[in-house]
C-alpha cells in the first residue's frame, strides 16, 4: 500500500461501508481515508414520523462510522434522489478533490439502478477528469488522481484486485451496526451486527476486498504472473 490519502465517494450514507474492511486497514496503515457523501440520505426514514429528523439521525450515524473506522467525510447534501450532474455539483465535488488531493479515487460502478448511485459514478470521474485540468481554478489547485477504482455496483464482472483484509472484515458489520435508523429494511437490530462483528472476529477467517479498474486506471508494468 503506497497510497497516502485516499477519497471514497458514496451515494447514501452506508453506501461507503462496503469498504469498511479496507478502509480500516487503510487506516491503521496510517493512509488518510476521506469519505464524499453525496446526499444528506433524506428518503431514508422507514416510517413516516422519521421523515423530519433523518438527516439529522443519519448524520450522527455517520459520525458515529467515521469515529469507527477512524474516516472523516465532506457532505456533498444533495437531496436523497435529487442528485444530478449539474454545473455547481461538479464543481463542488472538484473542489473536494483538490482539497483532499487524493492518490486513489474509489467510487461506484455502472452496473446499477439507483439514479443516485449512478449519478455519483458519471459525477466522480468527470470531476476526477477535470479536476486535474487547468480550469476552474478557484475550486483549488489542480489535481490529477493517479488511480481511479469501482468498490460496488460492477454486477458479475471478477474483480481486477482482490485485497487481503483478514483482521479487519468484522468491520462491516461493527460499522453496519452504527447505522441504526437503516437496520429495519435489513431486518437486523444494532445487537445482531455486533454478535455477528465478534463471531467473524473470533474465527479470523482469510478476507478479502473486491475492486475493479475503471477506464482510467493505468498499469505501468506487467502484473505478476
Ligand atoms: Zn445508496
Amino acid at each position: 500500500m503506497n497510497y497516502r490519502r485516499v477519497l471514497v465517494f458514496g451515494a447514501h450514507p452506508d453506501d461507503e461501508l462496503v469498504m469498511a474492511p479496507a478502509m480500516a486497514k487503510f487506516v491503521s496503515l496510517g493512509v488518510e481515508v476521506v469519505v464524499a457523501m453525496m446526499t444528506d440520505g433524506c428518503e431514508g426514514y422507514p416510517s413516516a414520523e422519521m421523515k423530519d429528523t433523518i438527516v439529522e439521525v443519519r448524520r450522527q450515524e455517520q459520525e458515529e462510522a467515521d469515529r469507527l473506522l477512524g474516516t472523516r467525510r465532506e457532505h456533498l447534501a444533495r437531496p436523497d434522489m435529487g442528485l444530478v450532474n449539474d454545473k455547481q455539483t461538479l464543481l463542488d465535488t472538484i473542489r473536494i478533490i483538490r482539497e483532499v488531493r487524493p492518490d486513489a479515487i474509489f467510487t461506484h460502478g455502472h452496473e446499477e439502478r439507483h439514479r443516485d448511485h449512478l449519478a455519483t459514478h458519471h459525477i466522480s470521474l468527470e470531476a476526477a477528469w477535470q479536476g486535474g485540468e487547468p480550469v476552474s481554478t478557484e475550486m483549488g489547485e489542480p489535481w490529477i488522481t493517479p488511480h481511479l477504482w469501482y468498490y460496488k455496483n460492477m454486477g458479475a464482472r471478477p474483480a481486477d484486485l482482490i485485497y487481503d483484509v483478514t483482521g479487519f472484515a468484522h468491520y462491516r458489520q461493527l460499522s453496519l451496526a452504527t447505522q441504526v435508523s437503516q437496520h429495519v429494511l435489513f431486518g437486523r437490530d444494532r445487537q445482531s451486527y455486533l454478535d455477528e462483528a465478534e463471531k467473524i472476529k473470533q474465527e479470523n477467517q482469510p478476507a478479502s476486498a473486491s475492486f475493479w479498474m475503471t477506464g482510467r486506471t493505468a498499469l505501468r508494468e506487467f502484473p505478476e504472473v
